[in-house]
């Protein structure tokens, strides 16, 4: 039995297998080889095979998103026939005389930045699916795991590194748990394993070997163990169930009001999600509604930019899900660490402090103004208010009134239904904090997101996992920005919630209570723990 510890993301235990996934980024080397027309047909017989990954990823792709969504993965398939695409490949083995592997990573760059080079947005999009069946192939030449379809069971997933546009396309019944060695716990992969509910450590040396074998992730101590032994797996097998019986205890909060002891204060409480289907753990775990649905998951999970009509259909189903209870959607948020290959966007010295999130929505309205047609068209169908994320001015604000103004004309002339939505922004720079009572003035709430205000106002990158121990979201800084937030929304006429993982610390709901905070939203998991330490507290004692 090995056993390693690094840092806990998820207090939880998972016990099953090691599924190894490594990155679709390969070191493909340039090997010569003697016989190209052997390697032409190790080509053609990976190609079968991904072919045939491919046909299993549609088949579930459409019983779980829906035929229109699931139509990619036959893009994919039709690409990977395509006659340009494997003669300029069996070209680059005959005339180079290199192994598959390479022609196929070459042909596949070339490719991609011929794509990427011309006028049209539709073929500039390609670029990213001609890179995704060119890794696919690769993949399958090296003989390695990248089809968790064809897993039978849940597994342990084990990575040196986790980004949120490969955890967000994962098949989540397939996950007992995430293991990495590199990442922070303030990065949006961490975020995602909060949502998904389950257990990840990250900083533990990872090995290959550990392939398929038994291990038991647990949560609370920062603890892995491969091959565990019958004595040690039995302690473990007891704990968990533990926890299945505190959740169970937990689980008659629902329906309960998130009420102090006393009766006299009460806020709301709603849920953060990531994805259409996180609705359903955000009702099972009782939320009143969702306070942050982090809409770039939509294009982190897509190869090209989502249409308005998938857009539509995504907010739609949320908003219908909630049955009018408060959905609050968040414009896109892409940029620092959500990177989505088909924005093509340059690689900056400092992408935290980049060109991000309402940066590019106001430069490239395009594309806002498609994901403000699709919210706003939904809103009809539910209790849909929006919300601006990385707001430093009022003048940002006035600029996203005008343009959504300019959508609603847009519709009302198209004679298409919407309804006048609530709009708010994220206070999570030290510039929206400091021109909060202008700002509040503005719009109808405030949402503070503690994540990226921690990061701006210690200027510590909440990436850098040598950081972490430096991240500290109860500094005074932080705790007092929020005070002055709060207090500047009310007068400005917003309410004020919090939807940073900060929101969760239970620790702090007391405070967060005394400062007067109307909302609090947090991954699901954590809304019966709050409603509890709401619940505990009581105001004649303060
Ligand atoms: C935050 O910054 O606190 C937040 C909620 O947004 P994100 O974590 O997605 O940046
Ligand atoms: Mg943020």
């Amino acid at each position: 039995m090995e056993q390693y510890t690094g840092k806990s993301i998820f207090k939880k235990i998972a016990i099953g297998r090691v599924y190894f996934y490594e990155k679709s980024e390969y070191q493909v080397k340039r090997e010569k080889i003697e016989d190209p027309e052997q390697e032409i047909k190790r080509l053609e017989a990976a190609k079968v095979v991904a072919i045939s990954q491919l046909d299993r990823i549609y088949q579930k792709a459409v019983k779980e998103v829906g035929e229109d969504n699931a139509a990619v993965f036959e893009v994919h398939k039709m690409m990977l026939d395509d006659e340009d695409y494997l003669d300029a490949i069996s070209n680059t083995i005959q005339d180079e005389k290199v192994c598959a592997e390479y022609a196929v990573a070459t042909t596949g760059d070339n490719f991609a930045a011929m794509f990427a080079a011309m006028d049209d947005e539709y073929m500039k999009a390609r670029a990213a699916d001609i890179k995704d069946i060119s890794e696919r192939l690769v993949a399958v030449l090296l003989g390695r795991d990248t089809d968790m379809g064809a897993l039978d069971e849940p597994v342990i997933l084990v990575a040196d590194d986790l980004a949120p546009s490969e955890t967000v396309q994962m098949d989540k019944s397939k996950l007992l748990a995430f293991v990495t060695e590199h990442g922070s716990s303030n990065s949006h992969t961490a975020i995602l394993a909060r949502t998904m509910n389950i257990p990840a450590l990250i900083g533990i040396p990872i090995n290959r070997e550990w392939r398929g074998r038994m291990a038991v992730v647990d949560g609370y101590t920062g603890t892995v163990t491969i091959d565990p032994d019958e004595k040690y797996l039995e302690t473990m097998r007891a704990q968990k169930e533990e926890d299945e019986k505190k959740r169970q205890l937990l689980s008659e909060l629902k329906g309960k009001e998130t009420v102090t002891a006393d009766g006299k204060k009460s806020i709301h409480l709603y849920a953060n999600i990531g994805s259409v289907a996180d609705t359903a753990s955000a009702l099972a775990n009782d939320a009143e509604g969702i306070g942050l649905f982090r809409s770039e998951f939509l294009y982190l999970e897509s190869s090209t930019y989502p249409s308005e009509e998938e857009q539509f259909q995504a907010y739609k189903t949320v908003a219908q899900n909630m049955g009018g209870k408060k959905v609050i959607i968040r414009t896109l948020d892409i940029g620092a660490d959500k990177q989505v290959d088909y924005f093509n966007l340059d690689k900056e010295d400092n992408p935290a402090l980049g060109y991000r999130a309402i940066r590019i929505c106001l430069t490239r309205k395009d594309i806002f103004k498609t994901q403000l047609r699709a919210l706003l068209r939904a809103s009809a169908y539910g209790n849909i208010s929006i919300m601006f994320p990385m707001i430093i001015s009022v003048d940002e604000v006035h600029q996203i009134k005008a343009i959504l103004q300019e959508v609603k004309d847009e519709l009302k002339a198209e004679g298409i239904e919407y309804k006048d939505v609530e709009i708010g922004v994220m206070i999570e720079t030290p510039a929206a904090v400091m021109i909060s009572e202008e700002l509040g003035r503005e719009v109808d709430f405030f949402s503070v997101g503690t994540n990226d205000l921690t990061q701006y106002l210690l200027a510590i990158d909440r990436q850098n996992p040598k950081l972490d121990e430096f991240y500290d979201p109860h500094h005074p800084a932080v705790l007092r920005a929020l005070q002055m937030v709060i207090d500047n929304g009310h007068k400005g006429g917003a309410w004020v919630g919090i939807c940073g993982e900060l929101g969760a610390d239970l620790t702090l709901t007391e405070t967060f209570l005394k400062m007067g905070v109307d909302e609090l939203s947090v991954s699901p998991t954590f809304v019966l723990p709050v409603r509890d330490a709401v619940r505990r507290c009581d105001t004649t004692k303060w």
